[in-house]
């Protein structure tokens, strides 16, 4: 059996009067029965235009795509709109709810459009209202609701089809933190227990790192990397993704030969092997991994400039070697004293120039 879905080296091109914008610019990626995919990148990365190409709401300009074996781009438009039917449900950041209708009306719209008797409507829309905790509101109007539970509504009608995959496009970005964190939750639980696969668009990576089995990084319509939560956070491809997944110290840096780097003016070993000798290099350092020490005896030291309180650590920039450096520590510094700083070998991530590999 192949992947469920799979994009070949799909591109998205528009023309805007003299401007040609690669929305998508040969993307490839696969994605299995059962698993979350996160989709992540800043606005205007492509994640939306990835999302609507695998919900069959749009086709690429070139590359294939092929949903469960087959390929969508040689489909009528009767057999598309009979696969997305039976395969795929959406939910978006707007709900799209029925304000005339109750919520029982609400999740059975799918049902109607899909020929479903009235008494079989009635079963399923009960019982994904109850699954997502509103089973004692079936009769209420969406405008009765608070905004976690219209969320909760859009869920709901989007799985009484049961889909095969449920594409979420930052279905949570309007609800405030807590609400998001509590639905976050949800979600969860939902795709576990019902073993949907779900593909899940965000530019919060911290929200793609919690949720998913997999994560897929997105710049200017390219993928930069596709991992674990694990291997992204830990092992990022680039500078960008680094600086993009996690807060991270970016450095320029030459690998003198293997296992040692120098950047920041000194010497320093690392765990990282096989550039060119004197290849220059971007050295990324997570905030975390800085310990403070004495300024006399640290390879690095500088002055403090700033130390903000973020509940779990503080946060202190430090001027050192013409470069602003973020520290997370449980510690506070006096702002203007001298530190050092000290990075054990394997917290020094040594990265090829983005400029390099762009070649
Ligand atoms: P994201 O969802 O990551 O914010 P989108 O996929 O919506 O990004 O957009 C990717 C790029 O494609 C953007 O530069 C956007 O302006 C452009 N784009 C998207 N849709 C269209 C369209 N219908 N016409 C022209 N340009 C578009
Ligand atoms: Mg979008």
């Amino acid at each position: 059996m192949g992947h469920l879905i799979e994009l070949k080296n799909v591109y998205k091109i528009y023309q805007m009067g003299d401007e040609t914008v690669h929305a998508l610019d040969g993307v490839s990626l696969t994605v299995d029965q059962g698993e979350f995919v996160a989709i992540v990148g800043q606005s205007g990365s492509g994640k939306s235009t990835c999302m609507n190409i695998i919900g069959c709401l749009d086709v690429p300009t070139h590359g294939i795509y092929r949903l469960n074996g087959r390929d969508v781009g040689k489909m009528n438009r009767n057999e598309l709109a009979a696969v997305r039917n039976e395969m795929l449900g959406f939910i978006f950041q707007q709900y799209n709810l029925l304000p005339r209708l109750n919520l029982m009306e609400n999740v059975e719209v799918p049902l109607v459009y899909a020929g479903i008797s009235r008494a079989e409507r009635h079963i399923r829309a009960r019982e994904v209202l109850e699954q997502v905790g509103l089973g004692d509101k079936l009769k209420n109007r969406p405008n009765q609701l608070s905004g976690g539970q219209q969320q909760r509504v859009a869920i709901a009608r989007a799985l009484v089809n049961e889909p095969k995959v449920l594409l979420l496009d930052e279905p949570l970005g309007a609800l405030d933190l807590k609400l998001r964190k509590e639905m976050q939750g949800e979600l969860m639980r939902i795709q576990k227990s019902l073993k949907i696969t779900f593909i899940y668009v965000t530019h919060d990576q911290e929200e793609a790192l919690t949720m998913s089995d997999r994560v897929v990084v997105m710049k200017d319509g390219e993928i930069q990397q596709i991992g674990t939560p694990q291997d992204i956070y830990n092992e990022p491809k680039n500078a960008f993704v680094a600086d993009f997944i996690g807060e991270s110290n970016i450095i320029d840096g030459v690998m003198y030969e293997d296992y040692e780097v120098e950047f920041a003016g000194q010497a320093f070993k690392c765990v990282d092997k096989g550039f060119d000798e004197n290849e220059r290099v971007d050295v990324v350092i997570r905030p975390e991994d800085i310990i403070v020490g004495d300024y006399e005896t640290s390879p690095i030291s500088g002055e403090v400039e700033s130390v903000i309180f973020k509940g779990v650590h503080y946060e202190i920039t430090v001027d050192a070697h013409g470069y602003k450096w973020l520290i997370h520590s449980t510690q506070s510094q006096p702002v203007g004293a001298h530190i050092g700083m000290n990075i054990d070998p394997e917290n020094i991530h040594i990265m090829k120039k983005m400029e390099a590999q762009a070649k």
